[in-house]
């Protein structure tokens, strides 16, 4: 047993007070804590080769739990050039630029996290990226993760030289003359063009997952709440769990969407529980509304432009069956509420659940009171909620799961962003209330909604404490924050 590592000068959370272990330094054996102690005693058991380390007062936690995340799609979205550094043409065209001249003849070129502020007052269009792209097929996907920019290459190979239509709200956008200039919004219209493209096998998807992990548990992370089961993704977390490559805890909940019927709901309830020995499929995530910046949100007064008036159930009444039902079988919802419509909707919801009909039950325990801790159910992102709203979480014991940095990194101080505007001051005054939530005595948990934001978690504890723009929380104090585009849609 050889001593690994040693932490002095260290400050240690005390679960059972909440305040610090009167202990500063820890020794380490074979991957476990050893030992607490003063810093003579704890050094004296350091061997040779230990690494040993002064943290000046810093705390020392065993790691953090993000509540919100989308590993999967996280993995395949961010694959390729990271654009998301560049602030103006110039960087994006130069970083183009050195990745044409990597790439293989005739390859394609994947790009992510555009920022289309790059493109100031011009429109977000391909021409404006240069010549670096001629001849090149390559797809830049914006920081949205819902629009992308194709080079003209790129559309001649998938053959789309004109508007198209579709079922859903996509667009190929096209300039007066008809013909595309590149963006391309929304899933469908994305789809026509990635379609052209070589697609990763399968064994690639499952590297590009497992760096994404790996990268997640260096920045701190032990264990994640993956907010979907979408495509092979559970077999996907079964392959990383059984060869060992699963480098944190995931707690998983798949999608339970309007419409959903006996049937449906009753392969959700019989899905629970599913999971190795670092995963497990525990909860059900459902969607009452979309998002402020795209006008999809439920909000009790439409926005500046008469949106955001309606829940994404047809029938809200439904959703609250199906929390019922869920509830009546033990299973923990989670559901995407950002207006404050949807979030008293998904409250009264729950409500009606613990204080209705037969007592819950989980299978082969005993019957639970309602709102007892046995089924916590939570509700994602609240990003505008009046006073009395904010009360209910606490007397619900409703989790209340919050994504700070979406405030501090997507909208501006000024209110001047296309969230703020279309809320107006009011609304945009009560704007992600992670402290206000804590101070009413509700239980709050942070995350990312990676990929959406960047998971690592001190920067998502930043946001909540400074809330100031993630690049700004090293500098001087300033108000610059990155304006939102008018079509950004986070949280899914
Ligand atoms: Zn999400």
């Amino acid at each position: 047993m050889r001593t690994s590592l040693v932490l002095l000068s260290a400050r240690l959370p005390d679960p059972a007070s909440g305040g610090f272990l009167p202990q500063t330094a820890l020794a380490v054996v074979d991957g476990r804590i050893a030992a607490l102690g003063d810093e003579r005693t704890i050094r004296e058991l350091a061997d040779p080769a230990a690494t040993v380390i002064d943290l000046k007062g810093a705390v020392v936690t065993p790691g953090l739990v993000d509540g919100h995340l989308h590993p999967v799609s996280g993995a395949e979205l961010t694959h390729g050039l990271d654009l998301s550094g560049c602030t103006d043409l110039d960087a994006v065209r130069s970083a183009l630029a050195v990745e044409v001249r990597r790439l293989a003849p005739g390859a394609w070129l994947h790009a992510w996290g555009l920022d289309p502020n790059v493109f100031g007052d011009r429109p977000v269009e391909s021409a404006a990226l240069g010549p670096v792209l001629d001849g090149v097929p390559a797809l830049l996907q914006l920081f949205d993760a819902h629009s992308m920019l194709a080079s003209p290459r790129a559309l001649e190979l998938a053959g789309v030289d004109g508007p198209r239509t579709f079922d859903q709200a996509a667009e190929v956008v096209c300039d007066a003359d008809g013909h595309p200039t590149g963006l391309l919004l929304e899933d469908a219209a994305c789809e026509l063009v990635e379609r052209a493209a070589p697609q990763p096998t399968r064994a690639e998807r499952r590297k590009r997952l497992a760096a994404a992990l790996r990268a997640m548990a260096a920045a701190g992370l032990t264990g994640g709440h993956a907010m979907d089961a979408n495509g092979d993704s559970l077999d996907l977390y079964t392959e990383l769990d059984e060869a060992g490559e699963l480098p944190l805890r995931l707690r998983v909940a798949p999608w339970c969407q309007p419409g959903v019927d006996a049937d449906g709901l009753r392969a959700l309830i019989e899905q629970q529980g599913l999971g190795g020995r670092l995963w497990r499929v525990d909860g059900v995530k459902l969607f009452m509304d979309g998002t402020i910046d795209n006008g999809t949100a439920w909000l009790e007064r439409p926005d500046c432009h008469g949106e955001s008036t309606h829940a994404f159930w047809p029938d809200p009444a439904h959703y609250t069956h199906v929390v019922q039902e869920l509830h009546w079988a033990g299973v923990p919802t989670a559901t995407h509420a950002i207006g404050d419509a949807a979030v008293r909707h998904a409250l009264d919801s729950i409500e009606k659940a613990s204080h209705e009909g037969s007592a819950p039950f989980r299978q082969g325990s005993a019957p639970v009171r309602p709102g007892s801790a046995a089924v916590r159910h939570r509700i994602e992102h609240i990003e505008t909620v009046p006073d009395e709203v904010v009360r209910r979480f606490a007397e619900l014991g409703v989790i209340a799961s919050m994504q700070p940095t979406h405030c501090c990194d997507f909208t501006r101080a000024d209110h001047t962003d296309n969230w703020s505007r279309r809320l107006g001051e009011e609304r945009a005054g009560r704007a992600w209330r992670c402290r206000d939530l804590w101070d009413a005595g509700a239980t709050v948990v942070l995350g990312s909604d990676w990929p959406i934001a960047p998971y690592p978690p001190l920067g998502v504890m930043a946001g909540a404490r400074h809330r100031r723009p993630t690049r700004d929380l090293s500098g001087p104090r300033t108000t610059r924050a990155r304006r939102s585009p008018p079509w950004r849609r986070c949280g899914r």
